[in-house]
């Protein structure tokens, strides 16, 4: 019997228990990160008609545009370009 072999055996056995329980232990920094919907944001419920191919677009998507006085709402840039080329043409 070797006292000393014995208290470094406990020794190493207590910092085995220590590293598994800590591993184990590891706080979770994991930050609750709530559902923020950013296409739930308010607006999303006004719908706005495309005047190029008629579809209903949440206004908040829209493309927007400012043409004589008037607004008007798109549901891509491709239709807002359509637009304003068909408006050119008739000038
Ligand atoms: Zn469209």
């Amino acid at each position: 019997m070797n006292p000393v072999r014995l208290a470094l055996l406990g020794g190493l056995l207590y910092i085995a228990y220590r590293l598994l329980v800590g591993a184990g232990k590891k706080k979770r920094t994991e930050e609750q990160t709530a559902p923020s919907d950013l296409s739930s944001s308010k607006g999303m419920d006004i719908l706005v008609e495309d005047p190029v191919c008629h579809t209903l677009v949440p206004r908040e998507q829209a493309c927007f545009l400012r043409h004589n006085n008037q607004s008007y709402y798109f549901c891509s840039d491709t239709c807002c370009q359509r637009f304003l080329t068909e408006k050119g043409d008739k000038n």
